[in-house]
């Protein structure tokens, strides 16, 4: 809190404001501008920065790849809301995923699930293909499972929670223990329930988020973003990685992600009660096999969501409908409303035929369709679904 903006409104010395994270989101933990009054940061373009005449950075920059202006409050802000020791922004998610693996020393090995964002898993597989790293996949839906995959020494476990697009939820807490016990560092990508869940506060070593989704919102940012427990030894690495790959954002697009972070809140509160309505709505539904969202009851990980989902259940679930693929990508392209499109966590509401762009060793179902809900009426979501159930069915 002690980077919240002390503006200059008058107040008795006696009452002291203490305002909360969700007021300091709102500000986007920026202050106002003592020359000009701007109550949002001007846009930094320069990629490189002046000398005195004394051959000493005039201010804290020196070029646009070491780190920019407009970075500082998004990284700032991203680091209180985890609960973090502070944050790097990246160009991309996977630019974050990257830096964070490449830490891993040569040959050592990283554990994540089975199923997991498919694009980080890709990666994963190409480089234990190479030799660069040993990969262990676990079954996320089997308790255990992680503890048995980690009882041999390992370098990184990278979890996500719920996990992208079948939302198994993996306890936290747990696999805190069992990487610490393997000698690993914890990660968890925690994209597709920001705020909601705490994995610092968990246990977790680094949490991840692709801010291309919820952080950003708006379909028109791409970005990543890393939140460190500790600023030790392996968080210099990292940015030293970021440094040298040069996997950075734009200033414009930090920009751009700080004034869409202002709203996180409102938007992730709006879109987790309307998919935890539309979930309920659709369970008992006949044209759908199963709806897996972690708020549902009969939901497998359901405890563990209710003790380490603190705010919601989060915006994304996934239907399974009677009828296989083919009714599967009707539905989807029978929507109104939802958009049929890759990507989530926009104000928007989307719908995917995950099968249809997942690659062929993928073991996600080819009946599912991923929902990433947006803020609109709940009603009209409703709605919209069950025309294009009613449509394709
Ligand atoms: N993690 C999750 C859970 C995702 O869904 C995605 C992208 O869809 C990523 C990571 C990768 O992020 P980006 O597309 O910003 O590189």
């Amino acid at each position: 809190m002690a980077r919240f903006p002390r503006t200059s409104v008058a107040r008795m010395p006696s009452e002291p404001v203490s305002p909360s994270l969700e007021t300091e989101t709102v500000h986007g933990g920026h202050p106002v501008d003592p020359v000009t009054g701007a109550i949002v940061p001007p846009i930094h373009p320069s990629t490189t920065y002046a000398r005195d005449s004394d051959y000493t950075l005039i201010g804290d920059y020196l070029y646009g790849r070491h780190g920019l202006p407009n970075y500082r409050p998004v990284e700032e802000l991203a680091s209180t809301l985890d609960g973090g020791a502070g944050a790097l922004l990246f160009g991309s998610g996977l630019a974050g995923f990257a830096a964070v693996v490449e830490t891993v020393a040569p040959g050592g090995r990283v554990v994540a699930p089975r199923v997991m964002y498919y694009g980080a898993q890709q990666w994963l597989r190409r480089l234990d293909s190479l030799g660069r790293i040993e990969l262990t996949l676990f079954d996320q839906r089997r308790p255990g499972a992680l503890d048995d995959a980690a009882t041999e020494e390992a370098d990184l476990v990278w979890i996500e929670t719920p996990v992208n697009p079948t939302w198994d939820v993996i306890d936290i807490a747990s696999a805190a223990r069992g990487a610490h016990d393997a000698g690993a560092r914890l990660a968890v990508d925690s994209t597709a329930a920001p705020l909601t869940t705490q994995p610092i506060a968990l246990g977790a070593d680094l949490t991840f988020h692709s801010a291309t989704k919820f952080y950003n919102g708006h379909s028109d940012v791409g970005g990543g973003i890393v939140v460190t427990r500790e600023t030790d030894q392996h968080w210099e690495e990292i940015m030293s990685v970021r440094k040298h790959q040069g996997g950075v954002i734009g200033p414009f697009e930090a920009w751009l992600l700080l004034r869409g972070m202002r709203t996180l809140y409102l938007r992730v509160d709006r879109a987790s009660e309307s998919a935890l309505a539309l979930a309920r709505h659709f369970e008992a539904d006949p044209r759908v096999d199963a709806v897996l969202y972690p708020g549902l009851e009969s939901h497998p990980g359901h405890q563990v969501a209710k003790s380490q989902m603190k705010r919601g259940f989060g915006a994304m679930l996934s239907i399974r409908v009677a009828g296989g693929a083919t009714v599967a990508r009707a539905v989807a392209t029978s929507t109104r409303v939802f958009v049929p499109a890759t990507s989530l966590g926009g104000v928007e509401s989307l719908i995917e035929h995950r099968a249809a762009v997942e690659p062929p060793e993928s073991v996600v179902p080819d009946d599912l369709l991923r929902l990433s809900i947006g803020i609109e009426p709940v009603g009209d979501l409703i709605a919209d679904l069950d025309m294009a159930l009613d449509a394709s069915t």
